[in-house]
């Protein structure tokens, strides 16, 4: 991660088709640990649209203010951090056969290097980054 998607989610469905890396998951999919509640980004899967776009492409397609909103990277730094909210809930790590658990450790995603670490923390708006 990435970014992550908040309980003002009205689950429209415009921000999915928009990833270039089918990180989100709808509200309906069994993988989804918030199922039927709200859409759900997988933070192993997020690469912030690095390489692909200049802006998140989610962010920027979703007509919610505060749905879609700065997570922490998805780097060896933040290990514990995405383990601990595995085990919580609120993510669900995909397992992989013989790697095990695809926490950061295992195989960490891209970035955007300049977004503060404050802004992250405090899960705010991604399109009052740009
Ligand atoms: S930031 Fe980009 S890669 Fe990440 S979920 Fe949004 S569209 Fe997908
Ligand atoms: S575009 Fe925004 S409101 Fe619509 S499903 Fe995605 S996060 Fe939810």
């Amino acid at each position: 991660m990435a970014v992550m998607i908040t309980q003002e989610c009205i689950n429209c469905d415009a921000c999915a088709p928009e990833c270039p890396v089918a990180a989100i998951l709808p509200d309906d999919n069994e993988k989804n640990p918030h199922e039927g509640v709200k859409f759900y980004v997988k933070p192993e899967s997020c690469v912030e649209c690095v390489s692909h776009a200049d802006t998140p492409r989610c962010a920027e397609a979703c007509p919610t203010e505060g749905s879609i909103v700065w997570d922490m990277p998805y780097s060896t730094e933040f290990n514990e951090y995405y383990a601990t909210g595995h085990e919580e809930g609120r993510y669900a790590i995909r397992e992989h056969k013989s790697k095990g658990l695809m926490l950061p450790e295992v195989k960490a995603q891209a970035s955007i290097s300049d977004i503060p670490m404050d802004l992250r923390l405090s899960h705010s708006n991604v399109m009052d980054s740009f």
